[in-house]
This record gives C-alpha cells, sequence and structure tokens, in this order.
C-alpha cells in the first residue's frame, strides 16, 4: 500500500487525514504462511516536517494461517497501532531508519512488521486443541480415533 505525501511536503506542519485500503501479498514468519484474507485498512493521519513524516494510524487486519497443533485454518483480527516514522532516502544516514523516496510512501514493509509484532506466540485454533495423533494423524478435537494409548511405564 502506497501513502501519496505530496500535499504534506508542499505544507509542512500540516496535518493530513489518512484512509487507505488496499490488498497484500501473503507473507512467510517463522515457517509459517500469513495470508490477509480481507483488504488492509489504515486510518488515521499524518504530517511531514522537514523531510521527515509521521503517520499514526490503525490498522485493521484479518491475517489466516494454520493451528501450530492441529493445522486447522484460524483467522485473527488484529487492530494494532501504527505509529511510524519516515525520512526522505538521501537523508538518511541510519539504517535502522525507515524510508521514503520521492513523493510517496511504501507501507508495505512497515505494515507486515507490525502484524508480525502483533502475532500471538504460538497461533492455536483454541486454547486446549488437542491437536493431532502422532501415530495416525486424525485430529483428536473431532473424537477419539483408533490408536491405543501407549503402555504406561510400571
Ligand atoms: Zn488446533
Ligand atoms: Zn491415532
Amino acid at each position: 500500500m502506497v501513502l501519496d505525501i505530496q500535499r504534506a511536503l508542499k505544507n509542512p506542519g500540516e496535518k493530513f487525514g489518512l484512509f487507505i485500503n488496499g490488498r497484500m501479498e501473503s507473507f512467510e514468519f517463522a515457517g509459517d504462511t500469513y495470508e490477509f484474507i480481507v483488504p488492509l485498512e489504515l486510518k488515521g493521519g499524518y504530517s511531514c516536517i522537514a523531510d521527515t513524516c509521521i503517520i499514526k494510524a490503525m490498522l485493521r487486519a484479518e491475517v489466516g494461517t494454520l493451528c501450530a497443533r492441529c493445522l486447522s485454518k484460524v483467522e485473527m483480527q488484529m487492530d494494532i497501532l501504527f505509529s511510524e516514522e519516515f525520512v526522505r532516502e538521501a537523508d538518511s544516514e541510519n539504517p535502522e531508519r525507515r524510508v521514503y523516496a520521492g513523493e510517496s510512501i511504501d507501507l508495505d514493509s512497515a505494515i507486515i512488521e507490525n502484524v508480525i509484532l502483533s502475532l500471538p506466540i504460538r497461533v492455536l485454533c483454541k486454547q486446549d486443541c488437542k491437536g493431532l495423533c502422532a501415530k495416525c494423524g486424525s485430529n483428536l478435537n473431532e473424537g477419539k480415533c483408533g490408536c491405543r494409548k501407549p503402555h504406561m511405564a510400571v
């Protein structure tokens, strides 16, 4: 998603409203794939002073992935406080800073990083998900499988 900041660069210090939505590609994190089920929404405001632009907005995303235990599909709605500062590319000597070039800001990598930071440590379809049987692979949330329990050590 891209924010056009032409007006804000011409009017330093002035606050502008922001409402953009758009689709984004799925992304991978720690071996799992996350997809955006519906278009993302970013709503808030921004302003630019001396080639630095500050965006404060709410990011709404619906993210889909698989349960870490039973591999069924999980959908999470996320409302994230998106507060980021971007500096003009040529002026930035600090590689840690987010940059923009020209008169628009490409928000994609900042959005994905914000979503990753808001992910739970482990995504589960429910707190007490029973997972899959290690032997036959059936989903134990749907009932017991035919496998015998391992013998208990005496
Ligand atoms: Zn599960
Ligand atoms: Zn089984």
